[in-house]
């Protein structure tokens, strides 16, 4: 089955042509500024390694949409005959609210339900609603199935998922912990479990992911289920990343509205957008922050290369190993036990000081790393060891893969359409 992946942002609109029996990735590209001056798709066909770039009008999703099947169908740059060789359309949705605890078949009554989670993630749930009626408008006769970022964090026991709030605010505003990136935690908990089962750990497998990129977040899976995630009711919750606080004290929040006369909202987007790697050094990409440690602190100044300073990079990397550290140690006894951790994301994949300063000090649990495989662990597609064969846990490098995921659930949800 030919499954378009589409993950629609508020001005941007990302797709994926996937065989979902080979999973082989046919063609992926962009759709930017989409609404504003200057919109412009870029588009790869994979099997024949092209790329096209053009600005191109776009004044909404669905201008996006109708360029990315001209695209898809383009003799020279496309990888299909027509429109009528994609079998479905699967989503990326970030946020499921109280409502979705898995993947769904779009239909009307699912597109208001949907509607009913924008209190959750405003910017991200209006975004994925253009994209689906985008679809809907271009290709109606397409099936399209929504997978949700939060689904896969539903198995959380009570005492994970709720806080210590008023009852009231759970059954009045469905406050609790939901937690996200829930696509890619499943995506390489599930490689990370073959990999056991290959070793002959079948039963109760205790694995802790890290999915460490611009937004980071720590899941506990014990059995293939999320016993716990370290984002929250909203993704700003657990640690320190590119632009968010991650967690801190609440009492931080009233605080900082009255000293700067902040309304709820000024202070919502604080807390997003001005703080973590970029509050703390200016910069909010993990390279350049690694590129001021690197550079040591005696370094002059390179104006054609601007950097972090070198004490406020090794503090906001300080703080970052140092969460990490506590998350694994505390999912490790949530879990009593610890069989493996994975690293996955931008920082994940490609940081080998990072994994190695998180892993040195967690030799208490008798984990170790193997240093030239950590350092060797760089811009690499495949799944990678980085632990030696005498290490307690296993430590990996998984890249991720969202749209795989996307794909496999749209085809299953499509294909059972068929038979009934
Ligand atoms: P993501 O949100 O998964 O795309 O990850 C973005 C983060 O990953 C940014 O902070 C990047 O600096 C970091 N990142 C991406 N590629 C690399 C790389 N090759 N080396 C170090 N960090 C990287």
């Amino acid at each position: 089955m030919k499954v378009l992946v589409v993950n629609a942002g508020s001005s941007s609109l990302k797709y994926q042509l996937i065989d979902s029996d080979t999973e082989v990735v046919f063609a992926r590209g962009i759709c930017e500024r989409i609404g504003q001056e200057g919109s412009e798709i870029d588009h790869r066909q994979l099997i024949k390694g092209v790329r096209y770039q053009k600005e191109m009008p776009m004044s909404n999703h669905a201008d996006a949409m109708r360029i990315v099947v001209d695209m898809l169908t383009d003799p020279a740059f496309g990888c299909i005959g027509s429109m009528a060789e994609i079998d479905a359309v699967g989503h990326r949705v970030v946020h499921g609210g109280p409502f979705f605890v898995e993947s769904v078949l779009v239909s009307p009554e699912v597109i208001k339900e949907l509607e009913g989670c924008r209190d959750f993630a405003p910017l991200h749930t209006e975004a994925h609603l253009m994209g689906i009626k985008a679809c809907l408008e271009v290709m109606p006769q397409v099936p399209e199935v929504l997978v949700f970022d939060t689904a896969f964090h539903r198995t959380m026991p009570e005492e994970a998922y709720f806080y210590p709030v008023s009852y009231d605010m759970y059954e009045k505003y469905k406050i609790r912990r939901y937690g996200a990136h829930g696509t890619s935690h499943r995506y390489v908990s599930g490689v990370m479990q073959d990999i056991l089962a290959k070793a002959g750990k079948t039963k109760d497998t205790k694995i802790v992911t890290c999915h460490l990129g611009n937004g980071s977040s720590i899941s506990a899976i014990r059995d293939g289920k999320v016993i716990d995630t370290s984002m929250g009711f909203t993704p700003l919750d657990g640690i320190e990343m590119g632009t968010r606080c991650g967690s801190i004290d609440p009492a931080i929040v009233t605080y900082i509205m009255d000293k700067k006369g902040f309304t709820p909202d000024r202070m919502n987007e604080y807390m997003n957008k001005e703080c973590g790697f970029l509050g703390i050094t200016g910069y909010n990409d993990a390279r350049d922050i690694e590129r001021a440690i690197l550079a040591g602190p005696n370094a002059p100044p390179d104006p054609d290369n601007p950097r972090p300073d070198y004490y406020r990079a090794r503090l906001c990397f300080s703080i970052l190993h140092y969460q990490i550290k506590k998350y694994i140690g505390a999912y490790a006894a949530a879990m009593n036990g610890l069989d493996a951790i994975v690293f996955t994301a931008g920082i994940g994949e490609n940081n080998p000081r990072l994994r190695e300063e998180v892993c040195s000090g967690l030799s208490f649990l008798g984990i170790e790393i193997d240093k030239e495989a950590n350092d060797r662990a760089v811009r690499q597609p495949n799944v990678l060891k980085l632990s030696t064969d005498t290490s307690k846990v296993f430590v990996y490098m998984i890249p991720t893969n969202e749209e795989i995921v996307i794909a496999r659930d749209t085809a299953k949800i499509v294909s059972e359409l068929g038979k009934k």
